[in-house]
């Protein structure tokens, strides 16, 4: 029966084996090749050999550093001395003075020093830091120095400006409490004072009683205790980050008792002698103001160590013709005077304006605004010094602004920074509230915000941050002036005897000696000479009017004609009248402006 069976469906039944041998072999090699799968990997190769740069990052990157992160001293003055190893004909590297406790104020020089004399060349100073909790200020003049050293060669623009500016990059001038920010425990306020040890309540004892991180988690945050009488309660939706006054009919849910600490010295008071106590922003040589008008002053300008080196240090450059100071925080860029009727001559505000103009351009969310009009007053500012005391355009920025967070013109209300922390940091940002005994307030909570949220952006924000502020400091460096002999014209008066007429331009926005730099008669005039070996100069002046051919004459040495500046995107004509033959040479000295020649031979 089996036989007549098999035997009469036999094409259907090796149809059947077929199919089945079939399944069987794709379902078991099917295993095999997923086993095979699980087990397969990429190779670990380094990602870096593989990687191929975005737009506004050299390819080539001689010196790796991660632009999302900050640097305490040793890592910031790491990054230079590494720059300084890659990039030997492109920086000099050197320390301008110590700090308080005898830490080195690191400068990078930036320049093509193959190209001119570096020295001569119009200065850039940039420093940061100058408060020691506002830290990004130092990593802002790290990656100029990177940048610049990185892209020249690469791009036209960088190549130019290091071939005729020299940039002075110091990214901070008060080292000391930026690594006490980093290494000890504080809060985002925290630490920005100098640290030198000063006596805040006048009890002769000093710093004796600052913050202390109660439960030791490396950060100072806020206390609270509960407190039926307190006014205040945590928010509903964010109870960790924000704490919210109860409405008037509502009963109170805590007290805020102000950042971690005990009463260290016994005197009833918590918090009272931090370290430190005085503000290095105060303590400059122009409209300074003593401790009881301004806070933080210090005893007199200059008194401390850090600001004397800058000081010092400028002083010894008097071809610096731009300066920028970074602080944080608010997204501004700030001008002077620090305060109401302090110097300030309009064309040089209107400089200022100008260029901070195409700052906000280029800043996303930031402001440009006069320190005293639009902020408070300050008295002794660095920024003053440098405007009012040497006649340099300033600018300050304060970096990072909230409303940088969701993009937007207005700063985000508290529950939509909260709703960042919890959305896009995942609640990174947060120290949840613990319980705490207390020496004097007994069961009190500890908890808040960390130190690296508010005035610091979060990592994924940082490198534009960096990026978009030094961009404005090479369009304020690229405005200082460049001056060109734009023609000499030599009219024969009669045999052996010349008039000869110089036109000198500057093709930049930034005069050779701002208003107040000729006011005050700061830095020397600009000095444009002639010489040739057979050559004498009767007279000379500078062309007042070159239609009709007027010109105020120098009274003693011809050879020679003192201009007070060459304005911005203007020339200035000098004549001199000359008795001889051969050639001669055309000398521009301008401290600001730099130093250029040209030679030419009589007809
Ligand atoms: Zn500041």
């Amino acid at each position: 029966m089996w036989k007549v069976f098999i035997m009469k469906h036999r094409s259907k039944i090796r149809t059947y084996i077929v199919f089945f041998v079939s399944l069987y072999l794709v379902v078991t090699l099917n295993v095999k090749a997923d086993a095979q799968k699980v087990n397969r990997k990429p190779k670990a190769s380094n990602p870096a050999d593989h990687s191929f740069p975005a737009l506004g990052a050299s390819d080539e990157r001689k010196v790796e550093v991660a632009w999302n992160r900050f640097y305490d001293h040793a890592g910031m003055g790491g990054i230079l001395a590494r720059l300084h190893k890659a990039f030997p004909e492109l920086t000099r590297l050197y320390s301008i003075g110590k700090s308080v406790q005898g830490r080195d104020i690191w400068c990078i020089e930036v320049t093509s020093h193959n190209v001119g004399d570096s020295d001569r060349k119009p200065g850039m100073y940039i420093d940061g830091n100058i408060h020691g909790n506002e830290v990004q200020g130092g990593e802002v003049v790290a990656y100029t120095a990177w940048y610049l050293c990185h892209q020249y060669g690469r791009l036209e623009k960088v190549t130019a400006l290091l071939d005729r500016c020299v940039f002075y990059l110091v990214p901070t001038i008060n080292p000391d409490a930026r690594d006490f920010w980093f290494h000890a425990a504080y809060s985002s306020r925290s630490s920005r004072t100098g640290l030198e040890p000063t006596d805040d309540d006048r009890d002769g004892l000093m710093d004796e009683d600052d913050y202390d991180d109660l439960d030791g988690d490396g950060v100072i945050t806020q206390m609270r205790i509960k407190d039926l009488f307190g006014r205040y309660k945590p928010h509903p939706n964010y109870p960790d980050y924000l704490m919210v006054r109860v409405n008037p009919d509502e009963r109170g849910q805590y007290s805020l008792l102000g950042g971690e600490g005990i009463d260290n010295d016994g005197d009833g008071r918590i918090n009272e002698d931090r370290r430190g106590g005085y503000d290095m922003n105060r303590n400059w040589a122009f409209d300074w103001q003593p401790n009881y008008v301004q806070y933080g002053a210090k005893e007199y300008p200059f008194s401390q160590p850090e600001t004397r080196a800058v000081a010092d240090f400028v002083l010894s450059r008097p071809n610096i013709a731009a300066a920028h100071s970074y602080h944080n925080s608010g997204g501004l860029i700030l001008r002077g005077p620090g305060r109401e009727g302090g110097e300030m001559s309009e064309q040089d505000e209107r400089a200022l304006r100008l260029i901070s103009e195409r700052g906000e351009k280029i800043l996303p969310y930031y402001r440009s605004i006069a320190i005293w009009d639009d902020l408070y007053t300050v008295w002794g500012g660095e920024l003053d010094w440098f405007y009012g005391g040497r006649g340099i355009l300033t600018f300050s920025n304060e970096l990072w602004t909230s409303k940088n967070l969701y993009k937007t013109p207005d700063a985000p209300s508290d529950e939509q920074q909260a709703e960042f922390v919890e959305y896009v940091l995942m609640g990174d940002g947060l120290i949840p509230w613990r319980e705490y005994d207390h020496p004097t307030y007994g069961k009190i909570e500890i908890g808040g915000r960390r130190k690296e949220w508010g005035r610091i952006p979060p990592s994924f924000l940082l490198e534009e941050e960096l990026h978009r502020n030094m961009a404005f400091t090479l369009y304020h460096a690229d405005m200082m002036p460049l001056l060109k002999i734009h023609e000499i014209a030599v009219e024969k008066l009669e045999e052996n005897l010349y008039k000869i007429w110089v036109t000198i331009e500057n093709q930049r926005l930034i005069p050779t000696r701002t208003g107040q730099d000729i006011t005050h008669h700061i830095s020397p005039p600009d000095i444009v000479s002639l010489k040739g070996n057979d050559i004498k100069v009767l007279s000379a002046g500078r062309v007042t009017d070159k239609y009709f051919k007027r010109v105020q004459p120098v009274k003693r040495r011809p050879e020679r004609v003192e201009l007070n500046s060459i304005g911005g995107m203007d020339s200035a004509i000098v004549q001199f009248v000359a008795e001889g033959k051969g050639s001669f040479t055309i000398t521009v000295d301008s401290a600001k402006g730099g130093v250029l020649t040209k030679n030419q031979l009589l007809p």
